[in-house]
């Protein structure tokens, strides 16, 4: 059964190196594109923008 209400659970995935590095929630009614962050990224050991992702591992 769904939750009520419309957040959703999403990765932050590296757009680099491909690693998911975070997880995150978001508001499906409030955001229409897709989340684009910049962050940390530990396995390219630098900032890198990151995307998010409804695939979580
Ligand atoms: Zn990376």
């Amino acid at each position: 059964m769904a939750k009520k209400g419309a957040r959703e659970i999403v990765a932050l995935v590296c757009s680099v190196c491909k690693n998911q590095n975070y997880i995150t929630e978001r508001n499906k009614i409030n955001m229409e594109k897709k989340l684009e962050t910049k962050k940390y990224c530990k396995h390219c050991r630098k900032v890198q923008l990151h995307k998010e992702t409804t695939k979580l591992k």
